[in-house]
């Protein structure tokens, strides 16, 4: 069985992520999204609500794939979790230097697991979490680029702010 995790902040999940767990189903037996939390970067919503917001966006539609939180090194939540393999996605060549550093240092600490790069459609590749946020304070629409639950959750933070 061939498991993949496919980690990252999920700030909120948008249809670039998506579109990566979609094509990652077609490959892997078990697809776990997992929700880095890390205490030093401020997030506009809690683990609890992004857990739920993926939730609802995967449950229904792909059986195979689960959610997970986690903190520390990615190699040992990945081990701990018998994958093989860590799915990554890539936007434009300005995400593959740092993307490149990580996959050799996490092929160093563990040269088992397989860092896997995916690329999504690309009328998503200019789609970031940061920038949905950023538009999204600003009173723009962000319709079409997440799904319709997360953007009732944007208009209601930004109200309330
Ligand atoms: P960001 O805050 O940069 O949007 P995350 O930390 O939530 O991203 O990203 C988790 C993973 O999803 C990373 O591998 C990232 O490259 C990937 N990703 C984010 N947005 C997209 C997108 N629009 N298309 C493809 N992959 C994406």
């Amino acid at each position: 069985m061939t498991k993949a995790v496919y980690p990252g902040s999920f700030d909120p999940l948008t249809f670039g992520h998506l579109d990566i767990v979609e094509r990652c189903v077609r490959l892997f037996d078990r697809v776990v999204v997992s929700i880095l939390t890390n205490p030093a970067k401020e997030a506009l919503f809690s683990v609890e609500e992004r857990c739920d917001m993926i939730d609802k966006a995967v449950r229904k539609r792909f059986p195979n794939v689960e959610v997970d939180v986690f903190h520390g090194l990615l190699v040992d939540y990945a081990r701990e979790k018998d994958a093989q393999v860590i799915v990554r996605g890539i936007r434009a060549v300005t995400d593959y230097e740092y993307e490149f550093q990580m996959a050799l240092m996490n092929r160093r600490l563990a040269p088992g697991i397989e860092t896997v790069f995916m690329m999504p459609a690309e009328h998503y590749s200019y789609l970031s979490s940061r920038l949905v946020k950023e538009i999204a304070s600003l009173g723009g629409s962000v319709e079409g680029l997440v799904p319709p639950q997360v953007e009732k959750r944007l208009k209601k933070k930004f109200r309330k702010s």
